[in-house]
């Protein structure tokens, strides 16, 4: 029985492990899930896996949440230094990260710090952090498992391998619902368009992401670090089709992939059950279905975050977690029709000319430097001045 903390747990990700968990009740268990404001879902999920602790980070939201579980003993906790506290608990044998953005670094570390297993699905932890947090779980013994379904992908090819005879890693991009766009058509689509993904139903966030193939850059940065990877032994190919999740290319030429149909519940199973397999209902693929699995290069002139995301990796230091928070900023407001398509790109650029460059940061050089970044990414947004198209 393996006792879990699912962080985020009323996301998609976290909805979906859920489903998970609930298919397999001999083999684990629930003991902390958390949310950041959802009340209404925490503790209709609380009231049903029966935790020994939920945390609502959201401060503002503990005396509802509190209410609704005083018949039941469940432990209720609020603020973000809570998550912290949490994973660290001998009852607790693996967290689930899957909080979405830098918000879910510090819990992830203080998990490392306590010897926990990690099923990692926030690849912004790495992204931001990924030296110190790959350092940390290398000098605590911590497994980190990837959830993100190119990583798992990747992680699944290399069972059995020597990671040393790794010659380069391809992550597979649906492309988005934008493939084959030029920026006359980019420059007047709004977030209700950008959250049609034509393969994955997944959290705001990262649908923009997908959109902007940010997404696949921010996936760059995390397979480097996963991998313990060189910059350019890591590459993207547009795979429109999202059957092949990504692919390794060892040093005699052979290739693995791994493939299936894109359903999130697959890696996230793989993560939570690893290292075991477990016999499930989801839906197979068929040969028949799909006449055609094509492959095209990405288009970094007209998706220029993905230009952005691979020159944050190879600057390195703080640059990529300049990048992230410049990012979650201008999503947000993206999201809320505050900034246009092509605008994020400039204004991610923009924050990464301004925000000093730190060659190796420590964690408090990288918490600066995200608020530095957030910082100077809302007021580009407030002054919406950058329309250059
Ligand atoms: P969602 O937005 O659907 O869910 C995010 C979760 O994090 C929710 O439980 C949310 O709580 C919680 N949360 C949000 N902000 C904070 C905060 N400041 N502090 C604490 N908790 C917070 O995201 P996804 O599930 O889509 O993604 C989660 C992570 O997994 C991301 O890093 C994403 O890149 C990664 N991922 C997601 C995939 C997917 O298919 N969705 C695929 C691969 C990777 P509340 O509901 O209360 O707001
Ligand atoms: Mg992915």
């Amino acid at each position: 029985m393996k006792r879990l903390a699912i962080l985020g747990s009323t996301g998609s990700i976290g909805t979906q492990a859920l489903e998970v968990i609930a298919a397999h009740p001999e083999l684990f268990a629930v003991e902390v899930l958390s949310a950041h404001s959802n009340a209404v879902l925490l503790t209709e999920q609380a009231k049903r896996f029966r935790p020994n602790a939920v945390v609502v980070t959201d401060t503002t939201k503990y005396e509802v949440v509190k209410r609704a579980l005083s018949n039941l003993p469940i432990k209720v906790f609020s603020g973000a230094e809570s998550l912290t506290e949490v994973v660290r608990w001998d009852s607790v044998d693996t967290v689930l990260g899957a909080i979405v953005g830098f918000a879910g670094l510090h819990s992830i570390l203080a998990a490392i710090d306590a010897g926990k297993e990690i099923a990692l699905a926030n690849k912004e932890t790495l992204v931001v952090a990924g030296e110190i947090v790959m350092a940390h779980a290398a000098e605590k013994r911590v497994r980190i498992i990837p959830v993100d379904s190119e990583h798992s992908a990747i992680f699944q090819c290399l069972a059995g391998e020597n990671w040393h005879t790794i010659e380069k890693v391809i992550l597979t991009a649906s492309g988005g619902p934008f493939l084959g766009k030029k920026t006359n058509f980019l420059v007047n689509v709004k977030a209700s368009h950008a959250l049609q993904h034509p393969n994955w139903t997944m959290g705001a966030k990262i649908t923009i992401d997908s959109a902007t193939l940010m997404n696949k850059g921010l996936e760059m940065i995390e397979a480097k670090w996963l991998f313990g990877l060189k910059n350019e032994q890591v590459e993207v190919v547009i795979h429109p089709q999202s059957i092949l999740h990504s692919f390794v290319q060892f040093n005699d030429g052979s290739i693995k992939a791994q493939m299936g149909l894109p359903d999130m519940k697959l890696p996230i199973q793989y993560a939570l059950a690893f290292p075991h397999r477990l016999q499930n209902d989801f839906k197979r693929f068929n040969f028949r279905d799909f006449n055609k699995l094509s492959f095209d290069q990405p288009d970094l002139k007209t998706f220029r975050n993905l230009a952005l995301a691979k020159e944050a990796m190879e600057k390195g230091g703080n640059m990529p977690c300049i990048l992230n928070a410049a990012n979650e900023i201008v999503v947000q407001a993206f999201l809320t029709n505050r900034v246009g398509f092509l605008e994020m790109s400039e204004m991610i650029e923009k924050t990464m000319e301004k925000i000093s460059f730190v060659s190796s940061p420590s964690l408090q050089d990288y918490e600066h430097s995200d608020h530095e970044a957030r910082i100077y990414a809302a007021e580009l947004v407030k002054n919406g001045q950058l329309s250059v198209y």
